[in-house]
């Protein structure tokens, strides 16, 4: 494809990590995008899971005016309302009742590990490891690298901070094999998203959950990707019959806005004064765009309608696994969901949407993963299934 002048620069001004796709976004709204030529596209990439309200959602754009206009930053040696307003809001609607505020995902793990490192100390008579999942995503620190259960993030950058543990995923009796009198806490994605969208058995996360309360070690769900409605409750852990000990957030939280949470039980508020803290974190801006998108996505009941859609694009998948050859899988709840082919074609068929006007992800050579914006309709569902359906009847034609 053409590279136009952004993407040429962008190649000599940037550090190649990202593999982006020749494509240059200048405007969003909803669950559509619009790129520098002026064409129009269905985004089923949603920001890598973050736009849950979609692209510039009204609410958030007025109370990030609002707030810009009133108090931007102030750093957290003094109280600011509209932080306390979202952490009242996040303990009011889950299983947690304190919050620290941060500003993105990987820094949020990092705060729960530190906090479970804190809880060994005090408790478990200096107790570190924390037991992690074989293809999970915890983010990209030098730390959370280590936490990732990925080789190939890790061996770049050996030697790699200790302390973590990788077990199979999905498998209770491997995390019962691995603890030990070092361990201080289980760490687990309740469906790992970048590690190819892997949904458990239905009682894995309880029979983790049991093994961590039995052996008092710390149950951390990382659900920066399945919470805030991504899955069809407003936390995964919801539909699990689990309650974590210690939970972190950030994707969706604020429409955008960098953020990152954790959020912990009473009994394990184990920092004190200084031992944890950010000079960004919880600032008003961010705080404000995370209460608006946390109080639409309530108020609407946004999670029943992400149930709702995402059952029925599951189906309309299911239904493509069935018309053609080479879908090896079709899994994930909500709206998060993937597509495996039997054969490495992703990158083929993202293009081929790609030009047809809808936006995927690539999530391995063989798999595609599709988290939109958890307002899209049924009706947005049709339209991203007749250009797939189209691709893949196109790719089937030119094989025969
Ligand atoms: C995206 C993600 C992270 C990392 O979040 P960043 O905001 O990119 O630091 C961590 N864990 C999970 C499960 C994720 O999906």
């Amino acid at each position: 494809m053409h590279q136009n002048k952004w993407q040429e620069l962008e190649e000599k001004l940037f550090l190649r990590t990202f593999s982006r796709i020749p494509l240059t976004l200048v405007r969003g709204q909803g669950a559509r995008v619009w790129d520098d030529s002026g064409k129009e596209y269905l985004d089923f990439v949603g920001g890598w899971a973050v736009n849950c309200l979609g692209h510039c959602p009204p609410v958030v754009v007025e109370a990030l005016e609002k707030q810009a206009r009133t108090l931007i930053q102030t750093s957290n040696q003094f109280y600011t309302i509209p932080q306390i307003e979202l952490a009242q809001l996040l303990v009011q609607h889950s299983c947690l009742d304190r919050v620290f505020l941060c500003n993105s995902g990987t820094e949020a793990n990092e705060g729960a590990v530190k906090l479970a490192r804190r809880y060994g100390k005090l408790y478990l008579g200096g107790a570190y490891e924390v037991i992690t999942a074989e293809n999970s995503f915890h983010g990209r620190t030098m730390s959370m690298t280590a936490a990732t259960g990925q080789s190939k993030f890790q061996e770049p950058y050996t030697p790699l901070p200790g302390g973590f543990v990788s077990v199979k995923y999905d498998d209770a009796e491997a995390i019962r094999t691995a603890t030990t009198e070092r361990t201080c806490a289980v760490m687990l994605e309740p469906i790992q998203g970048e590690g190819g969208v892997n949904v458990p058995h239905e009682t894995y996360l309880e029979e983790v959950a049991q093994w961590c309360r039995e052996k008092s070690i710390l149950f951390m769900l990382d659900e920066i990707q399945t919470g805030v409605g991504r899955t069809g409750s407003l936390f995964a852990y919801e539909q699990c019959r689990v309650e974590p000990d210690i939970m972190t957030l950030a994707k969706g939280l604020a429409s955008g806005v960098p953020i990152g949470a954790f959020l912990a039980k009473e009994k394990y508020s184990l920092f004190s004064a200084g031992e944890h803290g950010s000079t960004f974190g919880g600032n008003p801006l961010t705080c404000a765009a995370a209460y608006a998108t946390m109080r639409y996505m309530i108020d609407n009941d946004i999670p029943g309608q992400v149930n709702r859609v995402g059952k029925y694009f599951t189906g309309e998948l299911e239904r493509l696994q069935q018309q053609f050859t080479g879908i090896d899988d079709v899994r994930g709840r909500g709206l998060l969901l993937a597509m495996e082919f039997s054969e490495e074609v992703a990158q083929e068929v993202v293009m081929a949407c790609l030009d047809k006007g809808l936006l995927l992800n690539k999530l391995r050579p063989n798999i595609v993963r599709f988290i939109p914006p958890l307002i899209i309709t049924e009706k947005d569902v049709d339209e991203a299934i007749g250009i797939l359906e189209q691709v893949l009847t196109e790719r089937s034609e030119e094989a025969s």
